[in-house]
Formats: C-alpha cells, structure tokens, sequence
C-alpha cells in the first residue's frame, strides 16, 4: 500500500508518475516524490509508529515503496544521546548528539537512503545497482546489494581512504576507482546510467534515495518525545540530508505530530570544500562549484546535486552555515571521543567543530537545545587522526620493565 502521488519538478511544479525519473524533461529541474497527506493522516498515528519494529521502516507510510521492503530491517533507530560532557565543553545547556556512527550495516547514514534506494531498484526491476560515491555509500550500496542479490559497480575517486575501499570491496562489489575528483566521477555516472540498465541509487533513482534520509530527522522528533530542537547542525556533501530533515519536520507538522517546525538549520562544511556554506555567507542563491580539498572526504562534492536546496532550507528555518580547517577537524573528532566516548569519522568532526564555532559567535544562543548530526564512523577515517594520537608505552612483559615506565612518565 503506497501513499505516493507521484513525482513533482521542483522548480516548475509540473507532475510524473513515480517511475525511474529524476529530472524534469522541460526545465531540468530535480524532481521529489509526493504524498497523500490527507489520506497518511486517516490511517498513521504517533501510538502505531511506536509500537513498530525499530528500524527506518517505521515511517513507511512516509517512504516512496509499493511493495514490502527487501533490506534494512536493522538501519535507523540509531541512538539519540543527552551528550552532558560535550555540553559542559562546549558551555551549552542542552546538546543531543544523533548517532549514525553506528548505524547497520554499514557504520554511516548511508544505511538509510541505500535501504530505500535498493528496496525500488529491486521494485523496478533493476538486478544491477550502483553509485558514485565518496565512500559510506560505496560500503552501504555494496553491504546491502550481496544481502538482497544484487550485482554491484561502485564508482569513486581514486584517492579515497583504504578503509572506505576494503569496506566496499569485501562484499564483492565491482570497485572501479576512477583518477579525478568526485564530481568528475558523478558525471561520467550520468553517462553510463544513460546507456546501461542500471540503478545508480544517487543519479537515475536519487527522488526515491533522497527519501531514506527523512528517517534521520524523524527519528530526531520521535525521541524528543515529539519536540523539535531549536537548532540541529547537518553536515552537507550534496545537499540531500539537510533538505530531507527539514522536509520530514514538516511532515511531522502537516501530520499533526509536532508544532510548527521553528528549528533553526545550519549547514556544516569543510574549509576545504565549502560551496553551500560560501553562497549562505555571500547570501547569494547560485552555487559556485570547488575543487575540494579536505580530509573530510566523505563531505568533499565540490558541485553538490541539492545545493540550492540545503541554502534555501538553511534561510526557510533562519539557520545559517560555518565552516571547519582541516586542524578543526581533527580536534573536534578527539573531544568527541574524549568526552562523549564516540569515535566519529571526519564528517562528524566538521559537525561539531562548526557547533563550536557557532556557539562562540553567539548565532547558537548557550542555553538552547541543539542537535549535533555525527554521521559516520572514526575506524573509516583513521589516517586523519594516527598523527595526532598519544604515543604507546613500549614494555618488556615484564612488572619491573611496567614499573620503569610509569615512573618515567609521571
Ligand atoms: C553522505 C554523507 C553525508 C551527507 O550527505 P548529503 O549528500 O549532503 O546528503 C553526511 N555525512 C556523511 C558521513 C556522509 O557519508
Ligand atoms: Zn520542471
């Protein structure tokens, strides 16, 4: 049973039906699927979510499928957690950390938009997927295609971390590392999904893929107990998270599950890769694309897909956007672990550098509550904090050689 109306231009607001489509044929304008609101209302109640199974499937009246899912029984309902050390840290009354650093399969948010993605591929009869990816949906769409059957080809730049690779490669994905950046990768995509029967999760499927993420900001209703932060800081690659956040409090708000969406959107970037943020900060609405440079690879997209759409939320909800060095980073990832126990990749370190930041201009005001997104894990992003780490005690196995060296040392 689906509540989807079919497919909608953003830009010109002309209607398709929910077939394999993503851009309008007359403007070119990306397009996003639509629902029957009036009809979820009569039949989706706060008290029947609840008692569902806790995964992403428990909004499913909110997510573009007509059949039952095939994958993703165990992605979403990640923890949501009163981080009380980061709090007095930062100097912040009421910080909540949502952590999709331990998300299934696959450690990152991407568990999510592969769930739905891979569940229409298969809907639509694809039995081969693939994506361009910087990395956690490269080891989301290879994790979850072995589960459901289907062939793989997984596209990234070359220079990608090897943790990211060996996560993809070991569910028996076809890796073809491609020498250029991320956007150079998502356009040669483009072409090859014109000329092959393929389900790229993030090009010719993205309205569907795009939906996944909306599970993230409901979830964030859900364990507020149905209250909406006053502020919630996204970390931004293309756009899609932090438009589909804002997206699902609305739902939540034309359902009648929340009040007025008025949480304040921030978009977090990387110094090195920042375009969104730069056209917030020069309060234009065209996006100049970069050639990044950054640790945070999984957020370096220098011609981000939703762009437009993740400034247009950001100044919709008064938000704003802030950036983070690459040092920031690396900072940011160890007080993370060090207060709150949570080994986060560099995307989650861009988060909370950017929070810091915000805080300290006062944009976030200390006393409100506040929703740092950390969406991916530290075993995938090593090689940005090795350099930064205490050094080993090397010992003899032995209790005097032990002795020696704590006494050394303090
Ligand atoms: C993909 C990704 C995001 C957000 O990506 P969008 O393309 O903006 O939706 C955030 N954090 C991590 C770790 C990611 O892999
Ligand atoms: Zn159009």
């Amino acid at each position: 049973m689906s509540y989807v109306l079919g497919l909608r231009c953003r830009e010109c607001g002309r209607n398709y039906p929910p077939e394999v489509l993503f851009v309008c044929e007359y403007c070119f304008g990306s397009l996003e699927v639509i629902y029957d609101y009036a009809r979820i209302r009569k039949v989706l109640t706060k008290e029947k979510i609840t008692k569902r199974p806790k995964n992403l499937w428990r909004y499913r009246e909110l997510l573009p499928l007509n059949k039952e899912p095939i994958t993703g029984f165990f992605s979403g309902f990640t923890p949501l957690i009163r981080a009380r050390n980061l709090s007095a840290y930062l100097g912040a009354k009421e910080v909540y950390l949502k952590d999709d650093s331990v998300s299934h399969p696959t450690l990152s948010f991407k568990d999510r938009v592969v769930a739905v993605a891979i569940s229409k591929a298969k809907e639509f009869g694809f039995n081969t997927v693939a994506c361009a990816s910087t990395g956690n949906l490269a080891n989301a769409v290879s994790a979850q295609a072995a589960f459901c059957g289907l062939r793989s080809f997984i596209f990234i730049p070359a220079d990608l971390e090897l943790a990211k690779i060996v996560s993809t490669l070991i569910y028996g994905a076809q890796v073809v590392a491609v020498e250029g950046s991320y956007d150079e990768v998502n356009r040669l995509c483009a072409e090859i999904a014109s000329r092959y029967h393929w389900a790229f999760v993030n090009i010719n499927i993205r309205p569907y893929y795009a939906e996944g993420s909306k599970t993230f900001g409901f979830e964030i209703a859900e364990q507020l107990n149905w209250r909406l932060p006053q502020h919630i800081v996204v970390p931004v690659a293309g756009g899609s998270l932090i438009s589909k956040i804002w997206k699902a409090f609305q739902e939540l708000y034309k359902l009648g599950f929340v009040e007025k969406p008025r949480t304040k959107v921030y978009a977090a970037q990387a110094q090195g890769c920042s375009p969104v943020v730069t056209t917030i900060k020069e309060n234009s609405e065209i996006i100049k694309p970069v050639r990044p440079k950054t640790i945070a690879k999984s957020l370096a997209i220098g011609n981000p897909a939703d762009g437009y759409y993740a400034v247009s939320v950001v100044k919709e909800s008064k938000g704003w956007g802030e950036e983070a060095s690459d040092e920031e980073i690396v900072e940011a990832m160890r007080v993370l672990a060090e207060t709150e126990g949570i080994f986060t990749e560099t995307a989650g370190g861009v988060t909370l550098a950017v929070t810091k930041k915000l805080l300290a201009q006062k944009i976030i005001p200390k006393e409100e509550s506040i929703v740092i997104c950390i969406t991916g894990n530290g075993l995938k992003t090593q090689d940005a904090v090795i350099p930064q780490l205490k050094k080993l005690w090397h010992i003899k196995p032995t209790l005097e050689s032990f002795m020696e060296t704590l006494k050394e040392h303090t």
